[in-house]
């Protein structure tokens, strides 16, 4: 008997969560002025420490750091839903993408079960269906020469007895798209298969943390595929990885599904206050995206100087080639020896013969285009 795609992994269906009353709330309930408004339910320190408060005192995301963010994130849900044009009952904030790639695993993987993975792709998923005791079905990508773009019948084919398919475009460690329709007719014949077996669609994960940066999405794919869930981050093009910021987007019944597994308060109120303000920024992103693009240009040109095969690329990285493992491994070699960290890939990895490296200033990239060439001399 093959499993049934489960809409929850938890033993006890939990049919929902709902966290305290925001300060916004209560004052609105009960008329009182929201600066009358007293926290004593949640146990927190009326004031931070003085050094704290300083810090952050006059800046625009000037916040209570000694209280919790509040609950239901309205000013970032309110700011995200208006950049990315979606309703605010279509978006989850998480602590980074991350985040919420963890709910969708607990969400839609029970143990045992299934979770189908085009590979090469990010590192997470594999991790984050082990930890679930789900099983990852591994399928590989087409070649080079095709983008590294969806197989979409052998997906497909995989995917009749899982519960999630893990998919990123732009994709890492590849740094390209699926081609125009790819995603969409994979969808389409997802549902044509669960339709004709009578059972739910399986979840799918689409993962478009560096869409910003290509400059496109497919978020409208949600309206015809229900259980398609898109993750967005402010890691990439908005640069805040170290502030923690994400987002599912779903519809909401998807979205409902998802915030049964999702904690409270883990995105801090600095990082909130931040990200809130530059989602309300309507060109930071493209100024952001021009000037990664421009480098990216002048950085893969370098390194194509040096001799490097270098993949096309959508994102804020560029996929290397080298003939070989070997050849890969003493590049690296060169270039940690230089204090140039690449992404390296372990033996047996679809990639094992290339090096990620992320796209970062022009003195940085200078480095490194130096040191391709003196690798390549040495050679
Ligand atoms: N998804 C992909 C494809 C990524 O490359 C990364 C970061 N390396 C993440 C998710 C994690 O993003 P975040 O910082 O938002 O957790």
């Amino acid at each position: 008997m093959s499993p049934t795609p489960a809409t929850f992994a938890s033993p006890i269906k939990p049919s929902s969560w709902s966290w305290e009353a925001t300060n916004e709330e209560i004052s609105a309930r009960y008329g009182v002025p929201i600066e009358r408004v007293v926290r004593f339910d949640t146990n927190t320190s009326p004031m931070p420490p003085l050094q704290v408060a300083e810090m952050l005192a006059g800046n625009e995301w000037d916040v209570p750091v000694s209280e919790y963010p509040p609950s239901d994130y309205a000013r970032l849900v309110e700011a995200a839903a208006a950049r990315y044009r979606v309703e605010r009952d279509e978006l989850l904030v998480g602590a980074g993408a991350d985040e919420i790639l963890d709910l969708v695993a607990k969400t839609y993987l029970p143990p045992g079960g299934a979770a189908v993975l085009p590979i090469p792709t990010y590192g997470m998923y594999p991790v984050l269906t082990e930890q679930r005791g789900a099983n990852v079905v591994r399928v590989p990508r087409l070649g080079a020469s095709d983008g590294f773009a969806l197989d979409v019948e052998t997906v497909r084919e995989a995917t009749r007895d899982a519960h999630l398919v893990w998919l990123c475009s732009p994709n890492n460690p590849t740094g390209q798209a699926e081609p125009p329709g790819r995603v969409a007719e994979l969808l389409a014949g997802l549902l044509e298969d669960a339709r004709a077996v009578g059972r739910d669609a399986p979840a799918v994960l689409l993962d478009e943390a560096y869409a910003e940066i290509a400059g496109d999405t497919l978020l409208p794919l949600r309206f015809e595929y229900p259980r398609l869930i898109v993750a967005r981050t402010m890691s990439k093009a908005y640069g805040i990885a170290g502030l923690r910021v994400g987002f599912a987007v779903a519809r909401p019944e998807t979205i409902n599904e998802i915030a049964v597994y999702r904690p409270p308060g883990s995105v801090s109120v600095v990082s909130v206050g931040v990200a809130t303000a530059l989602l309300r920024d309507d060109e930071l992103v493209r100024e952001r995206v021009a000037a990664i693009v421009d480098e990216r240009t002048r950085f893969a040109a370098g390194l194509s100087d040096a001799g490097w095969r270098v993949q096309p690329s959508l994102t804020n990285f560029i996929l290397v080639e080298f003939e070989s493992a070997e050849e890969a491994d003493g590049v690296a070699e060169g270039l940690l020896s230089r204090g140039l960290i690449p992404r390296t890939f372990p033996d047996g990895h679809p990639l094992a013969h290339g090096l990620r490296l992320t796209v970062r200033d022009r003195e940085q990239d200078d480095r490194l285009i130096e040191a391709a060439a003196e690798i390549a001399i040495r050679a």
